[in-house]
């Protein structure tokens, strides 16, 4: 495969240097697959998952082909997206791509103060990034006039199968130009997906990434195992895993020339030793960096795909992917750094939440199982310092000359009981032996493609959906609206993924009476749910929202 440049893929100067900007070194196979095809106006139909680098993919096309061109009020491009926090994602993405074009970019969700969005609609906006409910929404309202949009893109079409969007997509497609063109990606490919295609896109250019395995023989044997873990605490993971694992070198891939810098600052100033390395150095800095890991100035080397490439280090006994590789392919080449000559290697890969269906795809392409771990918890990490210093107060029993210290003892054993003083020893002892990963809690995440996904796929409409497959305790919601209002399943899945940080498939059995409805949803996350559904409204109706009585219960799938 060629390693294309992003100057190879056409791109006008502005995006060039904007990417430049953000430290992206190289497209991605998916972005080298679809940027060209989507400059040219073609509809594109990719199976790509969260992490692949998708939504560039789409959106510098996009942003490309609407410079230039005549701003009007209305979007040129919509964007539709399964959750309110994905509406956000995308909408920064457009934003972060789009800086030197001066793109206005609105996302809309459900929940939303409407004010402000028919406020900012009504001053004009490029790229509408939406969740297809409020979009809908605002089109029947004639809020948002569709007859300009040239691009319409699904994003994670399966996922808004799962939360029941179809027949709004679909009221959607028919309400916007027929000549426009159609992007849709999507992580799984489900009949009802390959039928919207058939019936909304023209000729598409398909994209399936990871298709072809990887399947080769030099995949190295080494130990692998991933952990899930939200971005916000990923440094403290990080420094968790290296802690436990405590490898004597090892190499951390990012994916940007920024994040390089960013974490090696981070990592030092936790004690760490680690050194940067990207394609913004020169070779002199890049040599001078190898030196100090050759002979063990260093331990730590954090390094982009593009400046590791080529690289052989004798000592690396460690690999981590600090964010998931973009594409089966580059797993492979990071990996294969340890366990050379058969020495014994370790990959660990830190993924977000919404990254586990790329795990899933890595593992299929590599044909190797990569074993999702739990972090070390805060209290694990305790009982294992706690060990640390019992064992060395003993070791200082056996072996140390501490007869100077017994008038430290005598004295204060006249005032406290001697158990009391050896307590105080201990501590002083203990505290001063702090890890440098410090004791951040870190949330346990079950990852998403982990999640069973055969309950999910009911057809939206219905009066029951089955939930979650995640075990553990739910709790069913009362929510004073019910069919006399119109509410339907989807709805109420609307409102709460568009309210809560719950998807789709934490949300378990809904039932629909005339006046109330129950809603089941895991007993951690049931007080924000209400507190966000108390704030909005659900299909324009302020209801009651509270915990059913009787519950809660244990949920037996
Ligand atoms: P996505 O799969 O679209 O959710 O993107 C995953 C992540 O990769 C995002 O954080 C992007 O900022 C980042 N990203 C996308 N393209 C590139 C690239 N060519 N080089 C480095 N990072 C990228």
């Amino acid at each position: 495969m060629a390693d294309a440049d992003f100057a190879d893929l056409a791109l006008q100067p502005e995006l060039l240097h904007t990417l430049s900007g953000l430290g992206y070194e190289e497209p991605t196979p998916v972005q080298r697959e679809a940027i060209p095809p989507l400059l040219c106006g073609r509809d594109l139909l990719g199976q790509a998952a969260t992490g692949t680098g998708k939504t560039a993919a789409f959106a510098l096309p996009v942003l490309q082909r609407m410079s230039g061109t005549e701003r009007d009020v209305g979007p040129v491009a919509l964007v539709l997206v399964p959750t309110r926090e994905l509406a956000v994602q995308v909408s920064e993405a457009f934003h972060r791509y789009g800086r030197e074009l001066g793109v206005r970019v609105l996302p809309i969700y459900g929940g939303q103060p409407i004010g402000r969005q028919l406020a900012a609609l009504a001053r004009g906006v490029d790229v509408v990034v939406a969740t297809p409910g409020r979009a809908l929404d605002h089109i029947g309202r004639r809020t948002l006039g569709v007859h300009g949009v040239r691009t319409v893109v699904l994003d994670e079409a399966d996922e808004m199968l799962d939360m029941g969007f179809f027949e709004d997509i679909e009221a959607i497609l028919d309400s916007t130009p027929e000549d426009r063109q159609t992007v849709l990606f999507s992580a799984t490919m489900p009949p009802r997906i390959t039928e919207i295609a058939r019936r909304y896109q023209r000729d598409p250019v398909r994209i399936e990434l990871g298709r072809e395995a990887v399947a080769r023989d030099e995949a190295p044997l080494v130990r692998q195992s991933a952990y899930v873990v939200a971005r916000a605490h990923k440094p403290a993971a990080l420094g968790r895993v290296l802690d436990v694992e405590a490898p004597s070198a090892a190499i951390v891939f990012c994916r940007t020339r920024d994040e390089v810098d960013q974490l090696t600052e981070t990592l030092n100033g936790r004690g760490y030793r680690a050194e940067a390395l990207h394609g913004g150095m020169s070779q002199e800095q890049r040599d001078r960096v190898m030196g100090r890991l050759r002979s063990g100035t260093a331990d730590l080397l954090i390094a982009t795909d593009v400046a590791a490439r080529g690289l052989d280090i004798e000592q690396l006994t460690h690999v981590v992917n600090y964010d998931v590789p973009s594409a089966p392919d580059a797993y492979v080449h990071r990996i294969g750094r340890v366990g050379r000559a058969g020495r014994e290697g370790v990959a660990i890969t830190l993924a977000e939440p919404r990254e586990g269906r790329m795990l899933k795809v890595i593992e299929r392409a590599t044909k190797r199982r990569i074993t999702m771990e739990k972090l070390p918890t805060v209290a694990d990490l305790r009982a294992r310092r706690l060990e640390l210093t019992r064992a060395a107060l003993q070791e200082s029993l056996l072996t140390d000359e501490l007869e100077r210290f017994r008038v430290v003892v005598e004295t204060l054993a006249d005032e406290f009981d001697v158990m009391d003083v050896a307590l105080a020893a201990v501590k002083l002892a203990h505290d001063s032996s702090e890890a440098p990963g410090g004791e951040e809690e870190i949330p346990a995440i079950v990852p998403r493609a982990d999640r069973q996904r055969g309950a999910e796929r009911e057809r939206p409409g219905r009066e029951r959906r089955r939930g979650p497959a995640a075990e553990g305790k739910v709790v069913r919601l009362f929510l004073g609206v019910g069919r006399s209002a119109g509410i339907r399943p989807q709805d109420l899945v609307g409102a709460i993924a568009g309210e809560s940080r719950l998807t789709g498939r934490d949300i378990g059995a809904i039932e629909i009476a005339d006046r109330f409805s129950l809603v089941e949803v895991p007993d951690s996350m049931a007080d924000e749910v209400i507190t966000a559904l108390r704030r909005s409204t659900i299909k324009g109706n302020k209801a009651t929202v509270r915990r059913e009585r009787d519950t809660p219960r244990h949920r037996g799938v």
